[in-house]
């Protein structure tokens, strides 16, 4: 079943070209779609487009059947959460404040927490990892638990769909894999995750289906073993490249990696 549609979206900023030209993208219940692409690409543009916070120049985006920009801030909210890269300021707020933040979208002004409250922020915190955290101030975490409360708050807003941007973005290797591990594990129970990352081999692993964006456009959309190979990604990414192919814990496959590597 389809959850988000988008049909021939482009977008520019200001008066300039346009940086998401004539793109097609949907995504279904059950599905990790990972968007790769080099810098400049588009791809946070097009997340920014897909979640309904910018407008298409041209083309239509429709959330369960119905045109995105026709739902309430709120009535979204309940459908589509953004985790955006990072934060540009913290908010003075314990983590576990912070994380109910995501429940805005239930809430009217001046009621307090109930219980479904209190219970979707406990559980996002417990699938986030950061259970015990949550008295702690936002401030003081690291940035792999950082990184972790943004994506709880987002499950806190119990989505259909949560669009993420670069979470990994400065986390060592464990964190990766645990922040992608949570935001994957959306892609189950008639919910759906798009992830922007740089990481390819994090992809790999956790990616149901890979879209690759160049220049505005979508160059390629497939499994993993369609998009990551050495004909589609040497045009994109150049020629230093080296490939393989290695088991995964939850995959009875192979799954092929990619690393930088001067040829
Ligand atoms: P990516 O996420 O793939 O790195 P972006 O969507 O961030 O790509 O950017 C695509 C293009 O749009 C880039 O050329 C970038 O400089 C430009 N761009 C992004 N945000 C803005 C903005 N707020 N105003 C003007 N240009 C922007």
């Amino acid at each position: 079943m389809v959850i988000l549609e988008a049909s021939g979206v482009s977008f520019s900023y200001a008066e300039s070209q346009d940086v998401v030209s004539g793109v097609d993208f949907s995504v279904a219940a059950g599905e990790v779609v990972c968007v790769l692409g080099p810098n400049g690409a588009g791809k946070s543009t097009l997340l920014r487009i897909l979640g309904g916070l910018i407008a298409p120049r041209v083309g239509s985006v429709e959330l369960s059947g119905k045109p995105v920009k026709r739902y309430t801030a709120k009535a979204r909210a309940q459908e589509i959460a953004l985790v955006p890269q990072a934060l540009f300021s913290l908010p003075d707020l314990s983590v576990r404040d912070f994380v109910s933040q995501g429940r805005y979208a239930y809430r009217t002004l001046f009621r307090p927490e109930d219980e479904a409250d209190r219970e979707a922020v406990e559980r996002a915190l417990g699938e986030a990892d950061l259970l015990g955290l949550g008295p702690r101030a936002l401030d003081s975490l690291s940035g792999g638990q950082r990184q972790r409360a943004l994506v709880a708050r987002a499950l806190a807003q119990e989505p259909r769909l949560v669009l993420v941007d670069e979470p990994t973005n400065s986390l060592d290797p464990r964190h990766q894999i645990q922040v992608f591990r949570v935001i994957a594990g959306l892609g189950c129970a008639g919910r759906a995750a798009v992830i922007v990352t740089h990481d390819l081999n994090l992809a790999s692993q956790f990616a149901s289906r890979i879209v690759l964006m160049d220049e505005g456009c979508i160059v390629a959309n497939g499994s993993v073993h369609e998009v990551l190979r050495p004909e589609v990604l040497h045009p994109v990414y150049g020629d230093d490249l080296a490939f393989g192919q290695m088991r995964v814990d939850g995959w009875d496959e192979d799954r092929p990696f990619v690393l930088p590597w001067q040829q």
